[in-house]
């Protein structure tokens, strides 16, 4: 279907299961470990696992200026979880540094201990309809610039958005095996 090459970075987290649906929809999935394998790519997705220890994993290398470049040179950004948290303008509980590329507040794990992990279905009519989602002790948007749209919603709080080429999650939609919303990223934000 598509032949765009979308990576995964593969530093840490889960990304074996976002590169397994990129590659249903027919997408070249390409696990990115070091810098230098953006080029030649159309988009890539950054998953979730624990944002302070991918932040620390990037020290190695320039991460920060390369994704930054990436995207201005019009690389589309899908980051699911963690991967929303490091894409946010600014990060809270507690703070750490982000890319800055999304204009939005994120707070790290704040669905409270009671409720840190579970599985819902999300009003997403983006996306044509309700969408599974499964929440691991997941952040929340707590502001988002005017340039932001909301896709989805969980109680009337947003919980999918996207700004230009940059689509951000604050659940996992690799572990529903629902692939819509790869496929809105690579047909909607990669090709479009
Ligand atoms: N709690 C993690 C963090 O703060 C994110 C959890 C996830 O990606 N599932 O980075």
């Amino acid at each position: 279907m598509s032949s765009a090459r979308v990576g995964v970075l593969a530093l840490q987290g889960d990304f074996a299961a976002h590169a397994a649906a990129l590659a249903r929809l027919g997408a070249e999935a390409p696990e990115v470990r070091r810098v230098a394998q953006l080029g030649g790519l159309d988009g890539l997705v950054i998953p979730g696992g624990e944002s302070t220890t991918l932040l620390n994993l990037m020290g190695d290398e320039p991460w920060f200026d390369a994704l930054r470049g990436f995207h201005a040179a019009g690389g589309a950004l899908f980051g699911t979880c963690a991967g929303a948290i490091l894409l946010a303008r600014e990060v809270t509980g507690p703070r750490q540094p982000s890319l800055g590329l999304l204009d939005a507040v994120v707070e790290r794990n704040a669905w409270g201990r009671q409720v840190d992990s579970f599985e819902t279905r999300l009003k997403a009519p983006a996306l044509g309809g309700d969408l599974s989602a499964v929440f691991i002790r997941a952040p929340r948007f707590r502001s988002l610039g005017p340039g932001v749209e909301v896709l989805a919603s969980l109680d009337g709080e947003p919980v999918l958005v996207r700004q230009g080429r940059v689509l951000a999650a604050t659940f996992h939609p690799e572990i529903a095996r629902d692939d819509r919303l790869h496929a809105y990223f690579v047909r909607g934000l990669v090709a479009g």
